[in-house]
């Protein structure tokens, strides 16, 4: 750690500060990364501190020191600063769009009118949440119970490199509404918003502490802030494989975690289905250039209806637009980094030499940028590689089921469950369906519908635990339950 604050990157005429925010001020590290933006990629956009060992260290010891006086502040109080910082996100749009759009490449228009959005509604709705929250109470054996949340403790929150601002704003709002203070670690691959995200918490009068936001490389800071052992709640969105190492670590301290990890998602249509909403919703899992954990990848149609629905899939996807982010025109956008090109190009040419079909794209759009063409692939069996693991780009699968037994089956024939969708005009079968998948969201005749009280997570390899509404503040606190003897205090 240097110490002093580096000059601020001017970015699409915004000064965005490069450097950790720690203890209410910027601190920055001798060592940086860059960050360079999708959109094309000789465009360099900053050059990030890259925290290590002691700035994780230092963000810890600034969140225990702010610790007591912000549980202190109950629910009500801590709300006021949560619709102050939401009230600024709101004044922010333009800005906070701007950034993303050219750290990460979501499309602008779809920032500017409701991804920022949701981030200042992930406030209020926790602020709103924690306050109305009712002790359980009852009684017993003689005994008055009450059931009360205790704030845990300095929480670490790691978030990957999409969705940036509306994933950390959905972990970080709860944290802080159960009273917990949070050091924010963002994805290396898309720093900047958090960093504008730490500038309004000081803005709307976060204590200092409350809020910290170190910069880096999972692997440094992100390692060191997981099993340092004064955090008492570590929250992470990212890949499984991450989730493996940072579970050890919380292992190791006894420290709860919840792990909102990838998907494979199916996206059944059954031939009583509305074909066409289905086929528009199968080509719509290309937005964002598929890197959606959510997406439902694995397309699963019935036999009778297959030539239908593809012709169908095939005239909404050549309605997309691949180009520029920040043109209305576009609809899909450039994928998030050259590494993460390689990695999307390696799946499918592994999957053709291992004998599964592409149907359409297989290739990058143009060469001199990070688009891939919208792939749809037709597997040789239900084991290829393709259909077993999360491509994470714009690569769908096509199989077909004969009845829904078979459509079951394929459905839940991967190690995720974070997401399924199923299109039926019969309600029996989507009551039996919708509960046969095995995931932790299943949408009928709709997609990526939210709702902020409802549970959010996975099953098998697609998390542990549940955030969202109620879920999310339980996890942030310690329950404790306070039993009086009757008749013994006034
Ligand atoms: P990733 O696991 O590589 O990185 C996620 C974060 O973890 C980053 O901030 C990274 O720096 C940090 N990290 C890496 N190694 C670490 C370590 N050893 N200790 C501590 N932190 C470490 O994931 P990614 O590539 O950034 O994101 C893509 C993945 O995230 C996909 O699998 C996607 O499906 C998943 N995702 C899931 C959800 C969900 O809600 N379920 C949402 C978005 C993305």
């Amino acid at each position: 750690m240097s110490g002093s604050e580096r000059p601020r990157a001017m970015i699409a005429g915004t000064a965005v500060s490069v450097d950790h925010y720690i203890g209410g001020r910027r601190v920055a590290s001798p060592g940086t990364f860059e960050a360079r933006s999708p959109l094309d990629w000789s465009l360099k956009l900053a050059d990030v501190s890259a925290g290590d060992g002691a700035v994780a260290g230092a963000a810890v010891a600034a969140a225990c020191e702010a610790a007591e006086g912000w549980a202190a502040r109950g629910a009500a109080g801590r709300g006021v600063h949560l619709r102050r910082l939401a009230d600024l996100i709101d004044g922010s749009v333009e800005v906070l769009a701007e950034i993303e759009c050219l750290d990460m490449a979501m499309l602008l228009e779809s920032l500017r009118r409701r991804v920022i959005a949701r981030g200042a509604r992930n406030f209020r709705a926790y602020a709103d949440l924690a306050e109305s929250y009712s002790e359980r109470t009852w009684a017993s054996n003689g005994t008055d119970n009450r059931v009360q949340r205790m704030p845990a403790g300095p929480a670490v929150i790691i978030t990957p490199w999409n969705a940036p601002f509306m994933l950390a704003t959905w972990k970080v709002a709860p944290a802080l509404a159960a009273g917990n203070t949070v050091v924010l670690k963002p994805a290396e691959w898309s720093p900047l918003s958090a960093s504008l995200l730490a500038d309004l918490a000081h803005e709307a009068g976060l204590p200092a502490g409350v809020l910290n936001v170190v910069q880096g490389r999972g692997a440094e800071v992100g390692a060191a802030l997981v099993a340092d052992e004064r955090v008492r709640r570590i929250s992470f969105t990212g890949s499984p494989e991450t989730a493996r190492s940072i579970g050890a670590a919380a292992a190791a301290n006894i420290v709860p975690f919840t792990a909102e990890l990838g998907g494979k998602g199916p996206l059944i249509v059954f031939e009583d289905a509305d074909i066409e909403a289905a086929a528009r919703t199968a080509a719509g899992q290309f937005d964002d250039s598929g890197q959606v954990c959510l997406a439902g990848t694995r397309l699963l149609v019935a036999e009778g209806i297959a030539e239908e629905f593809r012709q169908r899939f095939d005239a909404h996807t050549n309605a997309h637009v691949l180009g520029d982010s920040r043109d209305p025109a576009t609809t899909i956008s450039p994928l998030i980094h050259p590494e993460h090109l390689a990695r999307v190009e390696g799946f499918v040419e592994r999957a053709r030499r291992a004998g599964d079909t592409v149907l359409r794209g297989g290739r990058r759009s143009r060469p001199d940028g990070l688009w891939y063409e919208p792939t749809l692939i037709r597997p040789a069996g239900n084991d290829s590689e393709i259909v077993q693991r999360e491509v994470f780009g714009p690569v769908l699968t096509l199989q077909t089921f004969a009845d829904e037994p078979e459509a079951v089956r394929l459905a839940n024939s991967t190690r995720y469950g974070l997401s399924g969708v199923v299109f039926t005009g019969s309600g029996a079968r989507a009551e039996r369906v919708g509960q046969a998948v095995r995931a932790g969201t299943v949408w009928v005749n709709c997609f990526g519908v939210r709702d902020l009280a409802a549970p959010f997570g996975g099953c098998g390899i697609s998390g542990l635990g549940r955030e969202g509404g109620d879920y999310a503040l339980d996890f942030h606190s310690d329950l404790k339950t306070v039993q009086v003897r009757q008749g013994t205090t006034g």
